[in-house]
């Protein structure tokens, strides 16, 4: 999608501080940190909103969380706790109009989520 900002970021468009990337997914630090690890990891592929998931895709979720334990690992935020985040839609904050999820650790986290 041209004008979606993470496929930008997917092309190489817009820079990005890359933490992982294999053939689907690509994972890097978010711009504006809410945890001292804050990771996005996001599909190559544009899809905008987790609704959109088709049954086909479901391998590919499932991939993006293992990215994300292998992430925290990396990050030592494991023992810790670590908290992983989809938000779908406007009245839960998503901004950015391909699925991405929030890794985030390194702080102790809190319940509810605002
Ligand atoms: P959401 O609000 O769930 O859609 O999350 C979008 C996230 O993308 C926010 O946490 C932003 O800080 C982050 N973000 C926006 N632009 C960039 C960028 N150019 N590079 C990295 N993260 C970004």
């Amino acid at each position: 999608m041209k004008e979606c900002l993470f496929c930008k970021i997917v092309s190489g468009e817009i820079p990005s501080t890359k933490v992982h990337e294999d053939e689907q997914l690509i994972a890097f630090r978010d711009v504006n940190p809410q945890a001292p690890t804050h990771v996005l990891i996001i599909p190559r592929r544009h899809i905008e909103r987790l609704t959109d998931l088709s049954e086909s895709e479901a391998e590919l979720i499932g991939q993006m969380q293992l990215s994300a334990n292998k992430i925290a690992e990396q990050e030592g935020i494991v023992s810790g706790g670590f908290r992983t985040v989809f938000n779908c839609g406007e009245g839960a904050g998503q901004s950015v109009w391909h699925i991405h999820m929030h890794l985030l650790g390194g702080r102790p986290m809190h319940w509810p989520p605002g």
